[in-house]
């Protein structure tokens, strides 16, 4: 007890036992209280009396001795009392270890607590949070030198003192701690200011769990919020591709593994984090987890062009874009030429311009841009493409002939793609020009000019003497005002290919008509499977350029390869990502040319058609030697067909098949049909590139009904059922490993093993379904006639009753054909 602060408590002096009673109180103070027990005898310890006695007992000469015995006797005494103070103070010593320990305990636990409770109170506080942490780092940083009293050194004092004076040093440092718990000291440390000072006084430092629990803090604080933004739930859009690997699909989602799996076995789906599963399993997944899918796949390297959509505040008015079409000699090039000459947009050289099949005019402010490449090829050749370039169609018929193959044709084509056409009568200079007599013809073809109260604008005019091309130009112009053409000038440049050729000296050089924002000097492009960066910008006039914007034809130089006509141009941002767009096109191309074969066969179109119900329109070509022919074949294909199906003719037309004839029909994935004419030898090449299929016809009769085939392939087979054979069910035997056999009779026809069966109970169908066997006494067979017996078991039925008959069907699937 000496040791207790040098205060010696009230006892009952040498002669007692003492020991100690520990009380404990509230959060968790104790308080240790030393019990002293009076001993029964003080004077004369026992063992010494004894041995007094046995000695006494031995000899008689104890009386001689009595002083050196009391002297010994005291001796031992003070030797038993020394070791009574040695133990006791051993026990206080062990004692007082056991309480050190377990008050460290306690602290440690209080301490947990302590941080729980601050934790739940930081939570409420989350908001204010950010502002008092930096208030508290400066607090932190104005008294470096101030050792935090951390709970392993508030419990050491604690431990220190044992007696009831200790009280008020144990309970200073928690209570310290809840005063200003709004802002407790201890939280500097979890602010993640861990000063020099506090690392040294290594009040914390044999403490680990405080530095991971500080390092865990610093993390919260460093994604910036409070403790329980984690619980918060974030909804990410998810790439997915095509197939995805489910840990892969769990890391895009930041969703953890084994959710994600648990989530896909809740769908019957039982996979592991290392398989693949399909997009659609995955997007299933995806929108449980509350998260938004969007779907990749490999041609998403194109998706660096900028597909932004404009919005209307950012177009402007462009020019028109104007194809010149019809039959040739009817003065296609002899306008393009006039126009040309009279209104190249700055004709000061004398109107002598550079031929980059295109070039622009001006009437009045608007400016017009004129396709330069007379002839249907490049028109639907760009549209097979899907460079829909051309805005306007100006269709060139001359006065003095008629509406020719060609002109129908060019109709055709305008209608195909949608563009409204303004009529040219040309040659009105001509005797005998006759524009009436056109548009007459031109009605036949549904194509009804202003003069005959349609709304097709007509102008007749002379290429030759120039008589109308004003006319004809302001036409062009109403045109363009109607059709409110826009564009967004302030984009990166997107353009349609018109021409390209290898030039010698310039290298690879492609005319293109811009058609979206604005292509410039050193702009990088991909242009179909070509990419290259804009060395120099040639206009039509021959100058070189620096910009060229929307409807603004200019030649490009500056390409790794030559482009075809009607390539798409793209500016992207990076030559790599050209690079790789123009790679990947180059090699779908490939795949597309090797399994093209025969694209459009009436063969596939049938399967096509069978897979897609939803088709219902099968759309031809068909060219023949004479005008007649051609009639006949119209009208024979116009009687094919039903509400469900019908035959498109898209064009009709007499002469050999030529090259826009199959670039016609790949634009609309039409088969091509000669009527006793043959394709000439680059429609042939073009056809067998481009996978068109021509078919060959002699006889009317033979064409009609191929067509009728190729027709019916749209319509649904029909189902039909035969009735073969009933059996009446006698009797139903068990049989091990195969169930229930039925003993039956064949009454009727004949029963067939791999037929369909019914069983009728009651004249009432109860099941339907296929027979696991047919035995006529052990052997399994094919057929049981009528009147023979026979066992009978259904594949994955029963219930078999006697009294059941059973019903035997074939099915037989019947293509219906177009009467
Ligand atoms: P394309 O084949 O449609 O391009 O027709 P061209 O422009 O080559 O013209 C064919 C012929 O018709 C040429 O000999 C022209 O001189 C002639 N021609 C074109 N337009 C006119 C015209 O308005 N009046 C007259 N008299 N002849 C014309």
């Amino acid at each position: 007890m000496s040791d207790q602060d040098g205060k010696k408590p009230l006892g009952l002096g040498g002669g007692s036992r003492s020991g100690t009673v520990k009380q404990s109180f509230a959060r968790g103070r104790t308080n240790n209280v030393v019990v002293e027990t009076k001993r029964k005898r003080v004077q004369v310890p026992k063992p010494g009396a004894q041995s007094a006695a046995a000695v006494n007992a031995q000899g008689g000469r104890q009386t001689s001795t009595t002083d050196a015995e009391m002297d010994r006797r005291l001796r031992a005494l003070q030797a038993a009392k020394a070791r009574e103070a040695e133990d006791a103070e051993r026990r206080a010593a062990e004692e007082r270890a056991r309480e050190e320990e377990r008050s460290r305990r306690r602290a440690e636990i209080e301490a947990k607590e302590r941080e729980e409770r601050e934790r739940a109170e930081l939570a409420r506080q989350r908001a204010e949070e950010d502002e008092r942490r930096q208030r508290e780092a400066v607090e932190a940083k104005s008294r470096p030198a101030e050792p935090t009293p951390a709970p392993a050194a508030a419990a050491e004092p604690r431990q220190r003192n044992l007696g009831p004076d200790a009280r008020p040093g144990r309970t200073d440092a928690p209570r310290k701690r809840e005063d200003d718990s709004g802002k407790p000291r201890g939280n500097d440390r979890r602010a993640g200011k861990l000063t020099v000072n506090q690392a040294l006084a290594g009040g914390e430092g044999g403490r680990q769990r405080s530095l991971a629990s500080m390092r865990r803090k610093q993390e919260r604080q460093r994604r910036g919020g409070g403790g329980n933004v984690q619980q918060e739930k974030v909804a990410r859009t998810v790439q997915l591709p095509d197939t995805i690997v489910v840990s892969e699909l769990a890391n895009r989602m930041t969703e953890r593994v084994a959710a994600v799996v648990k989530a896909l076995m809740q769908n019957g789906m039982m996979v592991t984090q290392n398989q693949v599963i399909d997009a659609d399993t995955a997007e299933l997944i995806i929108e449980e987890f509350g998260h938004r899918v969007q779907r990749v796949s490999e041609a998403d390297v194109e998706q660096v062009i900028d597909q932004v959509e404009d919005t209307p505040e950012n177009l402007q008015p462009r020019a028109p874009v104007i194809t010149i079409m019809g039959h040739v000699d009817h003065g296609k090039t002899s306008l393009l030429d006039a126009i040309r000459k009279t209104k190249v947009v700055s004709g000061e050289a004398g109107g002598i311009t550079q031929h980059i099949g295109a070039y622009q005019v001006k009437v009045g402010d608007t400016k017009l841009s004129f396709l330069d490449t007379p002839g249907h090829a490049a028109f639907t050749s760009m549209r097979a493409r899907g460079a829909q370039v051309t805005d306007i169609v100006v269709l060139v018929v001359a006065a003095d002939d008629a509406v020719m193959p060609q002109t129908v044709e060019a109709i055709n084509h305008a209608k195909a793609a949608g563009v409204p056409m303004i009529v040219a009568i040309n040659k009105m200079d001509r005797q005998g020009a006759d524009a009436n007599r056109v548009r007459a013809e031109l009605l036949q073809h549904e194509v009804v000019v202003e003069e005959m109260s349609g709304d097709v604008q007509d102008v007749e005019v002379s290429a030759q003497t120039g008589k109308g091309l004003d006319s004809l130009l302001e036409a062009i112009a109403l045109q363009a005002e109607i059709l409110e053409l826009k564009a967004n000038p302030n984009r990166a440049a997107q353009g349609a290919v018109i021409e390209a050729q290898l030039d010698v000296g310039r290298g690879p050089v492609a005319t293109v008509l811009v058609q979206n924002g604005t292509l410039r000097r050193g702009d990088i492009f991909v242009v179909g499977e070509q990419w290259g960066k804009v060395r120099a910008l040639v206009n039509d006039q021959g100058e070189r350029v620096n910009e060229a914007g929307p409807s603004v034809p200019v030649e490009v130089l500056g390409l790794n390869g030559t482009p075809a006509a009607g390539d798409v141009l793209n500016v992207v941002e990076t030559e790599a990502q050209a690079r790789e767009i123009a790679e990947y096109r180059e090699h779908a191309a490939k795949d597309k040319r090797a399994a093209a074969g025969a694209a459009t066969t009436l063969d596939q179109l049938m399967a096509k058609a069978k897979e897609d119900r939803g088709v219902s329109e099968l759309p031809i070509l068909v060219k023949a030697d004479v005008q007649g022919s051609a009639e006949a074949i119209m009208q024979a294909m116009e009687k094919v067909g039903n509400d469900e199906v019908r035959v498109r003719v898209l064009h009709s037309g007499v002469g050999a098949i030529t090259e826009s004839d199959i670039t016609l029909a790949e634009a609309s994935k039409a088969p091509v049909i000669g009527f006793n004419v043959r394709a000439n030898a680059p429609a042939r090449a073009a056809a067998n590139q481009k996978g068109v299929e021509i078919r060959y016809y002699s006889v009317i009769y033979d064409l009609v009904d191929d067509v009728k085939q190729a027709a019916s392939g749209l319509l649904s087979a029909e189902i039909k059922e035969h009735f073969i054979g009933y059996a009446e069910i006698r009797e139903v035997f068990r049989v091990t490993g195969v169930g229930n056999v039925a003993g039956c009779l064949v009454t009727e026809g004949v029963a067939r093993r791999s037929a369909g069966v019914r069983l009728l109970r009651d004249n009432v169908v109860v099941h339907e379904g296929t027979l696991k066997t047919l035995k006529r006494f052990k052997d399994e067979v094919r057929e049981v006639q009528s009147g023979q017996e026979c066992g009978m078991a259904f594949e994955n039925y029963d219930d078999v009753r006697q009294g059941d008959v059973i019903e035997i069907f074939e099915r037989e699937e019947v293509e219906r054909t177009l009467a």
